[in-house]
């Protein structure tokens, strides 16, 4: 966590100098990472990845967190400091950002688009409950809204929603069109398509609503929603240089 800034918090005399240049190499390491994670979400939505698929979606998060990883120790210098950085300086860079993403509560698809007809990206089967084809009733939407204040809209992670609206996933109309295929009429295969309300605030479930209508694929980059995991690389980088090998460095 900025490595140079902890180390001057404890000796207690650094020059404002040397407070300055620690501030810009944390910001430079955090900043690199974010921004590798916002370019990634545009790539991925532009080529058409986004939580529908959750598999593809993690892959996609993983390498954003690898690359987003290497960006940030290249931004801060240090690790990339050595007579030659090896393929090693970036493979351990990759691992403290993956240590570090999970640390910061960074889960398998949270850097991937939202898709607007399945669960997003912040999304956690803890923070929904268990739903009927029938709307939420008083108590269900009161809990629902706690869960959203808690763990944020489930497509763009606010958590500071006016209304917070109980919603249906898989949509309705989506469960119904699965119900409707003709395999859902065999016995044994018919069991109709199990739903769960999760929190959604009032934006995201009127862009949802007009996707659905259209079956349309959009989704939502959740670009200005900031959480701990989005700065990996505030711990990443200075994790990376402390676990670097000593005698390769520039003296
Ligand atoms: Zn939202």
């Amino acid at each position: 966590m900025g490595d140079r800034l902890l180390e001057h918090a404890l000796d207690g005399d650094a020059t404002t100098t040397e407070w300055r240049e620690a501030g810009f190499r944390a910001a430079s390491e955090a900043g690199a990472f974010f921004a590798v994670t916002a370019g990634s979400r545009m790539a991925q939505a532009a080529l058409g990845i986004s939580t529908r698929a959750p598999p593809v979606a993690a892959l996609a998060t993983l390498a954003t967190v690898c690359v987003g990883a290497v960006a940030a120790s290249c931004a801060g210098g240090g690790q990339f400091q050595f007579e030659q950085s090896t393929i090693d300086d970036a493979l351990r860079a990759a691992a403290c950002g993956v240590t570090a993403y999970a640390i910061l509560g960074g889960r398998p698809t949270s850097l991937a688009p939202s898709h607007l007809a399945s669960v997003g990206a912040f999304g956690r089967r803890r923070a929904s409950l268990a739903a009927s084809r029938n709307y939420a009733t008083d108590a269900q939407r009161k809990q629902l809204a706690s869960l959203g204040r808690r763990f944020g809209c489930h497509t763009c992670g606010v958590k500071s929603s006016v209304q917070w609206i109980a919603d249906h996933q898989p949509p309705q109309k989506i469960a119904a069109l699965r119900d409707a295929r003709w395999w859902k009429r065999l016995p044994f295969l018919g069991a109709p398509t199990s739903q769960r309300f999760y929190p959604q605030c009032a934006p995201c479930s009127q862009k949802q609503s007009a996707a659905v209508r259209v079956l349309s694929g959009r989704s939502v980059l959740h670009l200005p929603t900031v959480r701990p995991f989005h700065l990996t690389g505030f711990v990443s980088a200075p994790l990376s240089r402390a676990s670097a090998p000593k005698k390769r460095w520039y003296e």
